[in-house]
């Protein structure tokens, strides 16, 4: 089957193909409803497949923590699935749509307009707050009215960035907020319903092991077709080998708002890692994943547009789905070269960490 094969046309093929291709294999499936639904009415899941056999290490792998960007991480998990069959070199708990509402309704955000990865809190945290300038680009941001045919957001964002530079206002935009419910990147109000499972089901996801990795699989950020990863917690001078001697030494990067990625409050990792770090001695490193797609304006635009056809269109429309169509090509293009070989440099990242672990 040739590469592009493995990206689902939605979510519902996703979620199927997983659960037959788990069932084949002898792999155990849960699967975690929440309460709000897909676009025809359909129950929404985080689906957990956990490899047969216990191990001193495990491999986590997850998607669709953004929801839109869930066909990709979907396409590297079915593409693992089915090169290990039944016995991964360590175990694997490949954690399918986190965000299902989004992956289902081709949106970054949640049934609540939450961006996950800004609604994982640390319990000293408080889900209040914006960065500074966050207020000023509001208006820009989150026009309250359906996205317009000729929008000249783009040239007000390439002003913005001339006049602030790209880190400030990467920062501003991206850093994550929690005054303005239906704006980009709102990190919510409280813990969303995905963030309370992973809460619950977390320790299932380690097991035994005491030694984790966890790569959670992410796309639009950086040059086209290639990847980096990103992390939110300095590694250990260990941890630090390993990615060097598995990776190489470029293909990591622990966060900053001046290099691919950005400060931001609310992030999956972050979170696993308070957790993981309560059992003592445990070993665990986590990274996101992340795929360049298109430039940042065009990605930032495509966002924009969407969440206005979601809040202020007609569900249904031509304008809607056109926004909806533009947020996933710029998510995960069409382009079968982009596919191809995101999925290769995906898989030979996941066969390098399974293999050294
Ligand atoms: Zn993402």
């Amino acid at each position: 089957m040739p590469p592009t094969d493995f990206y689902p046309a939605d979510y519902l093929t996703a979620r199927q193909r997983l659960r037959d291709a788990a069932g084949r294999f002898g792999w155990m499936t849960a699967v975690h409803p929440i309460t709000a639904r897909g676009p025809g009415g359909g129950e929404l899941t985080l689906d957990v497949f956990t490899s047969p056999r216990p191990a001193p290490a495990t491999l986590i792998l997850s998607s669709g923590v953004h929801g839109v960007e869930g066909p990709f991480g979907s396409a590297v998990q079915l593409f693992a699935l089915n090169q290990w069959g039944n016995s991964p070199p360590v175990r694997v708990v490949l954690v399918h749509a986190v965000n299902p509402f989004g992956f289902a309704h081709r949106r970054r955000f949640n049934e609540d307009n939450v961006d996950l990865n800004r609604n994982f809190l640390l319990p000293d945290q408080r889900y209040t707050g914006s960065p500074p300038r966050y207020a000023d680009l509001d208006p820009l941001l989150n026009p309250p009215c359906p996205p317009r045919r000729i929008d000249p957001f783009p040239l007000h964002a390439v002003w913005k960035v001339l006049k602030y530079g790209l880190p400030t206002l990467k920062q501003a935009i991206a850093g994550g907020q929690y005054d303005h419910p239906r704006g980009i990147f709102f990190g919510g109000h409280g813990p969303a319903e995905s963030v309370r499972i992973c809460g619950e089901q977390l320790p299932h996801w380690f097991g035994e092991s005491g030694v984790v990795c966890h790569l959670d699989f992410h796309t639009g950020l950086g040059p086209w077709g290639s990847f980096k990863l990103l992390l939110d917690i300095q590694p250990t001078e260990q941890q630090r080998q390993w990615l060097t001697d598995r990776f190489g030494s470029d293909s990591f990067e622990v966060c900053h708002a001046d290099g691919v990625a950005y400060d931001a409050r609310g992030g999956f990792g972050p979170w696993c890692d308070a957790r993981a770090q309560q059992s003592a001695g445990r070993e665990y490193l986590f990274a996101c994943a992340e795929f360049g797609t298109y430039g940042p304006i065009t990605v930032l635009t495509a966002v924009k547009r969407e969440n206005q056809a979601h809040h202020w269109g007609a569900a249904g429309s031509d304008a809607t789905e056109r926004a909806k169509r533009r947020l996933a090509e710029v998510f995960v293009p069409a382009s079968a070269a982009w596919r191809s070989r995101a999925l290769e440099q995906a898989w030979a990242l996941v066969d390098s960490a399974a293999r050294g672990m």
